[in-house]
């Protein structure tokens, strides 16, 4: 058995004009030096969580999407389920930090939220079995995959309606373990209602697979983030709306929306 190392949610953020790289403990964060791809050390010195505003925990090399992974949610979109993942890209430039606002363009037709579990890759891999994927796995975040789910259909192809620029929300933390968060329910709520609740547990492909799949048409690499599919429940934002997806043991990615 290998040994478990210990939980720590690693964070970047900006206070007193500085940004910085810690580890959030209770309700205050504890500044590191280094980050969790290389390895850190801590500093003496805190700040409480309320006086500081977080960062995208680290900008990804590319962010690998996964469309229609939940049974609920294959069925509200009356999508067929998939015979294998279904793979898709969002840029890297729709990246923003929690608290920074999702900009809502009048002329983009419905703008959905959409929970997911971010996978974060910390070692590299081509062809890696499923056996073997969680070896290659830094740890878990969260995302907010932002569609535009008019330009998605008449599109054909998701590039634009996944990568607006303030479409791809991540963090606020990144749970750096060895250990997949199977049971943790994740939770998407609208203006404090709750509108997507599951646990990975009901994905269709696991997460090992998703990281098989993907390695063996491409070299997944340190800093690649798979969003793994979001659960049932999608819907639309409107500018002024407050949309949080959380995940036990990770945190809360909060947004406010605007034009
Ligand atoms: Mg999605």
């Amino acid at each position: 058995m290998a040994k478990k190392k210990p939980l720590v949610c690693y964070c970047r953020f900006w206070v007193d004009g500085r940004t910085y790289s810690g580890t959030i403990r209770d309700n205050s964060v504890d500044i590191v030096e280094g980050d969790p791809f290389t390895g850190f050390s801590p500093i003496r010195l805190s700040y409480p969580v309320d006086r500081v505003k977080f960062l995208p925990p680290f900008m990804p090399k590319r962010i690998w999407c996964i469309g229609r992974n939940y049974l609920g949610h294959v069925k509200e979109l009356n999508n067929e389920i998939p015979k294998e993942p279904l793979v898709f890209m969002k840029s890297t430039s729709a990246i923003i930090g929690a608290n920074d606002f999702i900009r809502i363009p009048e002329w983009a037709g419905r703008i959905d939220y959409e929970g997911e579990l971010a996978v974060v890759i910390g070692k590299a891999g081509r062809n890696i079995p499923e056996e073997e994927a969680f070896s290659h796995v830094l740890g878990y975040s969260i995302m907010n995959d932002v569609t535009a789910r008019e330009l998605q259909k008449s599109d054909g192809q998701w590039t634009r309606a996944k990568s607006f620029d303030t479409f791809a929300p991540f963090g606020p933390a990144l749970l750096v373990t060895d250990q997949m968060p199977e049971d943790a329910v994740i939770r998407t709520t609208l203006n404090g209602k709750n509108v997507q609740e599951a646990t990975f547990s009901q994905m269709i492909f696991p997460v090992q697979r998703l990281i098989s799949h993907i390695s063996k048409f491409a070299t997944l690499e340190p800093g690649d983030v798979i969003a793994s599919g979001t659960p049932q429940g999608v819907g639309p934002m409107k500018p002024g709306d407050l949309v949080e997806v959380s995940i036990e043991g990770i945190g809360s990615l909060k947004n406010i929306c605007a034009n």
